[in-house]
């Protein structure tokens, strides 16, 4: 009995980490050696038919999270010269959760941020400031509240079965497990610099099962940059200022993400 445990757990192992590198060959570097960030991909959330959340002003985040992905780009491009910066989309655009990480995937992207505004639940109490979150793959079927919002689409939209799932999930469980401490690293420089560079307060780092963040094969974070059923937040949120200042905080995370790994993985070449 433990035997045959064994041999279909190892059955198991063995054909997700075939389907990992028949599937995702895409995604290896052109020189395998050189590990690096060259490409950012930068995911504003939501748009299109997909509006994500709405303010107590009646504000869409798809129209608070795009400027602040276009400030963060163009932050990043000025900085870098031999940085690619790709965006999932830059327009008032629906793009499919699925087809963000394929994007990013396809693209090779490095590091993959995605941005996001949050709403309270009615029946909870007024909720301020930002969160940071990291994929847990335990989660992704569970769908609890706070992630079934941000995930709402692909149920609507992308009728997603059981193999895809499966099998993304088997994916991803080899790719995250290896870039989770990146992630979390990441995440606490994102942290700091948003405390350090905005107005609102930061409610933590977490983890959840972020549809988007499934099927990126690279570290990756999801921003949810405040509240927008509280009204300070939302008018900062709204704010040029605010929004500048989000995008500018992100930029800095992420020059110092890029000095860190780019040293470390320069050391190990
Ligand atoms: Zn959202």
């Amino acid at each position: 009995m433990i035997l045959k445990k064994i041999i279909l757990i190892s059955s198991v192992l063995l054909i997700s980490l075939t389907a990992f590198f028949i599937f995702h060959n895409t995604s290896v570097p052109q020189n395998s050696n050189d590990k690096r960030i060259y490409t950012v991909i930068i995911d504003a959330g939501h748009g299109g038919k997909d509006p994500g959340t709405t303010g107590l002003s009646g504000v869409f985040e798809k129209n608070i999270v795009l400027p602040i992905a276009i400030k963060l780009k163009n932050y990043l491009s000025k900085e870098y010269d031999d940085l690619k910066v790709v965006m999932t989309r830059d327009k008032d655009e629906f793009i499919e959760l699925k087809k963000r990480g394929q994007i990013a995937n396809s693209e090779n992207g490095n590091l993959f941020i995605s941005i996001h505004c949050n709403a309270k639940k009615n029946e909870e109490n007024d909720k301020s400031g930002f969160e940071i979150y990291l994929l847990d793959l335990a989660r992704v079927d569970e769908a609890n509240k706070i992630t079934l919002d941000e995930n709402k689409f692909i149920g609507y939209n992308e009728k997603i079965d059981t193999t895809y799932l499966t099998q993304n999930k088997m994916l991803a469980a080899v790719y995250q497990q290896a870039y989770l401490n990146y992630s979390e690293r990441f995440s606490s420089m994102i942290e700091t610099e948003i405390i350090k560079g905005t107005k609102l307060p930061g409610r933590g780092i977490f983890q959840a099962g972020f549809w988007v963040l499934l099927s990126a094969s690279m570290p990756t974070v999801l921003v949810e940059c405040g509240y927008l059923t509280n009204s300070s937040d939302e008018e900062y949120l709204k704010s040029e200022k605010g929004q500048d200042e989000i995008a500018k905080s992100i930029f800095k995370s992420v020059r110092y993400f890029k000095l860190e790994y780019d040293f470390e993985n320069s050391l190990m070449q």
